[in-house]
């Protein structure tokens, strides 16, 4: 597994891939890795034939007041970590090697970043789309594989490679959960034992909008409200926002269905958690959920493919 840092190292790789006719998985992340990284890395082992993965701390999806400076960093430990997928490379950049002094050309996305984490972090996605633009010309994967745990982010990225049409297969795989629920973040590191238990309201707030679905509740204020009051009823959390969203476009659905999707954001102390589900009828496993998903919302991929 090599270690890449510079830009023409990592397109000459990409190049010798593509020459060879292999397939190229890229899975791009900001590093402090976990089991939900891994599955990513583990998916792309599976299906592609030389896989790469980014470490990448990006500071322009950091507003001035978020964690860029405390973000967990520790290289080592995460080659350590990736060493028996047998990848073929890390591609870990330097800040100054992505943003030389000069840089100054940013992707702008629309109405898709406007809501929920686009509202409460502004110029969030703006990082995020430019840097996923950066890496996926730099490594032009054939296809690049993120986690439903950024479930507007991933929708940000499709809208970008469909909209800048970019050669790329955008795959997207499921939460992977702690035993007790808690979806894994590499925020996780930030809490402490009572803000642990604290954090299990998100899941559980997200189980109960599922609970009140299936019971036949597709009002969308309704389903709101019993996630609300389960992190009400949390004295350790505060609510940044708790919605049911369109799969596609995030936008608040004229009738909750099925793959609507229940999205929840609180704070514990200082950190910031995130959770999501796609909803779906009793019984629906995390992987159908993501297969029905993804086959209700498969236009924009065929158009690209
Ligand atoms: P990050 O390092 O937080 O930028 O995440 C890199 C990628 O890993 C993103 O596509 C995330 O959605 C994905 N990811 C993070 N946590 C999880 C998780 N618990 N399950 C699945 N994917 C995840």
């Amino acid at each position: 597994m090599g270690l890449i840092r510079a830009l023409d190292e990592v397109r000459r790789f990409s190049h010798e891939v593509r020459e060879q006719g292999r397939s190229l998985g890229l899975v791009p992340t900001m590093g402090a890795l976990h089991e939900g990284h891994l599955s990513l890395v583990r998916r792309a082992r599976s299906e592609c034939t030389s896989v790469v993965v980014s470490i990448f701390v990006n500071p322009t999806q950091f507003g001035p007041r978020e964690d860029l400076g405390r973000y967990p960093r520790n290289l080592e430990r995460d080659l350590g970590l990736l060493t028996p997928f047998k990848i073929d490379a890390v591609f870990a950049p330097d800040a100054g090697t992505m943003y030389p002094s000069g840089f100054d050309t940013f992707v702008d996305p629309g109405a898709v970043a406007q809501s929920l984490e686009g509202a409460l972090r502004p110029g969030h996605f703006r990082g995020v789309a430019t840097v996923v633009l950066k890496l996926l010309n730099l490594v032009r994967p054939t296809t690049a594989y993120f986690g439903q745990k950024d479930f507007q982010q991933a929708m940000v990225i499709r809208r970008l490679i469909e909209d800048f049409n970019l050669d790329v297969r955008l795959a997207l795989c499921p939460i992977v959960r702690e035993p007790d629920g808690l979806a894994m973040s590499s925020r996780n590191a930030y809490l402490s034992a009572e803000e642990r238990v604290a954090a299990l309201a998100l899941s559980r707030a997200l189980q109960r909008a599922e609970t009140a679905f299936c019971h036949g509740e597709t009002r969308l204020e309704a389903l709101v409200d019993e996630m609300k009051r389960v992190i009400a009823a949390e004295p350790h959390l505060q609510l940044d926002y708790a919605a049911v969203a369109e799969a596609q476009t995030l936008a608040p659905p004229a009738v909750v269905i099925a793959g609507s999707v229940a999205l929840i954001a609180a704070r514990v102390g200082s950190t910031r958690l995130l959770d999501n589900l796609i909803l779906a009828p009793p019984g629906t496993n995390d992987e159908d959920r993501l297969r029905e998903f993804e086959t209700r919302n498969s236009k924009l991929e065929i158009r690209n493919s």
